[in-house]
């Protein structure tokens, strides 16, 4: 008897994402019903001329959908990185933007992409193992609908449309983001800066409450190092990170502190 057999069926979804606005024209999307450990952020930020929507979450549900009566106005999506809790939902936009040092993997989704943690690098569920808690299996504790295929769930490889270097600026309007390449966790993990509110958001590189993994397949402790560095120097305001909550300038230099402090780089 196979493990799908012996499940009990999973409930479906009133609703599959919270939305819920954070200030300074910034709304977080959020999926419940995933496990913690890749429930991750989608920030949407909302311009004079366009909407930015910075990661996209697993891509269970359909988040394009989810926002529709909020997005007025032209959407740029990015994906910070390529990791398939951030740009699951990317192809239902029509404008997607990535680094090119995570394109391949964006583009062809062969990283580790379905709902069971039994597929995932040994280095992944090793780091959360050692951090206190194991990873279950199952990675969601409800479905999208009834019709959802749980056992056949691939995240959807995207062509990404418009590629992001260090120093592009994304424009919104009266509003405009610095891309900032900051490689470590995956080479091609992006941060994006609004100078004129010290927002940063973040992705997986600077996150609070949970490691800052720097041990999975494509990432570099070396470059996670320099790219926190980076970040130190920058006069934060507020951080939207890519889990956990929003936090300010003085939890940022804590947890980069803390990287640096045992990093040996
Ligand atoms: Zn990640
Ligand atoms: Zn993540």
């Amino acid at each position: 008897m196979t493990y799908a057999a012996r499940r009990p069926p999973l409930p479906v979804a009133e609703r599959w994402f919270d939305v819920c606005e954070v200030g300074d024209g910034i709304t977080r999307i959020t999926e419940p019903h995933v496990h913690p450990y890749v429930r991750s952020n989608a920030w949407l930020i909302c311009g004079s001329t366009g909407h930015l929507l910075v990661d996209t979450g697993l891509g269970v549900g359909r988040l394009a959908d989810e926002l529709a009566g909020l997005l007025d106005r032209p959407v740029i999506a990015v994906a910070t990185h390529s990791h398939f809790d951030h740009f699951g939902g990317l192809g239902e936009f029509a404008e997607r933007a990535a680094h090119r040092d995570d394109g391949a993997v964006i583009e062809t989704a062969e990283d580790y992409v379905t709902l069971r943690a039994a597929t995932y690098p040994a280095a992944l569920v090793d780091e959360f193992e050692a951090a206190g808690e194991p990873v279950p299996d199952l990675l969601i504790d409800a479905l999208p609908g009834s019709a959802f295929d749980l056992d056949g769930f691939r995240t959807p490889p995207v062509g990404i449309t418009r590629w992001l270097a260090d120093g592009d600026q994304i424009d919104l309007g009266d509003r405009s983001f610095l891309v900032l390449h900051s490689p470590g966790h995956s080479p091609g993990s992006i941060c994006l800066w609004e100078a004129r509110s010290g927002a940063l958001v973040s992705g997986d590189v600077l996150v609070d409450g949970e490691p800052l993994l720097d041990q999975l397949p494509r990432s570099s402790p070396a470059d996670f190092a320099g790219s926190l560095r980076q970040l130190a120097d920058l006069p934060l305001r507020t951080v939207y990170g890519g889990h956990g909550p929003v936090f300010g300038r003085n939890r940022a230099h804590e947890i980069i502190a803390d990287y640096l402090a045992g990093a040996s780089t």
